[in-house]
């Protein structure tokens, strides 16, 4: 009888052994970010540990999202929602309020340097080397706060990601270097690259302002051919999140090449060229500074003859 129950309960204990070692090795982080640059952020810092849902996806605008009731089922199954903040996506603030959601919440450009004009805080703060190193790190910070048993996978990825951005930010600077910081005008779609313009040197001017809900006046938009016209300027780019016509009606009436597209607020398709941050940043100032090359040359060129 003895033996019996000894048998009974080892069998019971082997059947329950593997189970608990399989759920821990499966262990997950539920997350929810609120657009696919910090979606690519958590993937590379969270590896296998991190199980996301991504609300605005790719070549989509979340200055004008619309929350889906999908939304609120993410969140509210969620460990941790990591958003931007800086008053760039004020609908997800609202939909954990409304949803009562409790758990970790992470504002991941907490402690950049902020850039304001007009009393206005600009959100695109990711449009930066030396910012996204501090969301790097807010990021790894959270989740081992979440799972510190992962600790050193999540301090292990930190290192590589930072690794690789400083490597990237090394490599474009020397290719903005060999413009002339005159020369270093770009017009875009949506007031979205000033973090990017402080940081190489470049001045980005835009017919919209920090949030793409607004529209310009006519007048505005006169005073913005009357400067491209006056100052020569010959880089204007389109954007993957905005509409494309206000750019093309500025680049007829100048007479000036659209030079291709930025990506500002959101990652391009996985088969694009900016499937990550990474090749986001590259594209974005290999762009900037071919089409930037060829106006210098151009320039140079009928100065001669
Ligand atoms: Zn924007």
């Amino acid at each position: 009888m003895k033996t019996k129950t000894s048998v009974f309960a080892l069998v019971v204990l082997l059947s329950i052994i593997p189970i608990n070692v399989a759920a821990d090795e499966g262990q997950h982080i539920r997350i929810v970010t609120s657009f696919s640059i910090l979606e690519d952020l958590v993937t590379e810092l969270g590896g296998s540990r991190a199980d996301i849902i991504n609300l605005v996806g790719r070549n989509s605008d979340a200055h004008i999202y619309q929350p889906k009731p999908s939304d609120a089922v993410a969140i509210a199954d969620a460990d941790l929602v990591i958003m931007n903040g800086l008053g760039f996506e004020g609908w997800i603030t609202r939909l954990m309020e409304n949803n009562g959601y409790s758990n970790k919440r992470l504002i991941a450009s907490q402690g950049v340097k902020t850039l304001i004009s007009d009393n206005e805080v600009d959100p695109h703060a990711w449009q930066s080397f030396r910012n996204i190193k501090i969301y790097i790190d807010n990021i790894t910070q959270a989740l081992i706060e979440i799972a510190p048993q992962y600790n050193h996978e999540f301090v292990r990825r930190n290192e590589v990601l930072t690794r690789k951005v400083k490597l990237l930010e090394q490599d474009l600077s020397q290719k903005i270097g060999a413009i002339p910081e005159s020369q270093r005008v770009v017009v875009t779609s949506h007031d979205a690259f000033s973090y990017l313009g402080r940081e190489f040197n470049i001045q980005f001017i835009a017919p919209v302002g920090f949030n793409t809900d607004s529209e310009p006046t006519a007048s505005d938009v006169a005073k913005l051919i009357d400067q491209i016209k006056s100052q020569g300027i010959k880089a204007l780019f389109v954007e993957n999140i905005s509409d494309h016509r206000l750019l093309k009606q500025i680049a007829s009436e100048t007479a000036v090449t659209i030079g291709g597209n930025l990506y500002s607020d959101a990652l391009s398709e996985d088969k694009g060229p900016a499937a990550t941050y990474l090749d986001m940043m590259r594209y974005n100032i290999e762009s900037i500074s071919a089409t930037l090359t060829a106006t210098t040359k151009t320039k140079a060129h009928n100065y001669r003859s």
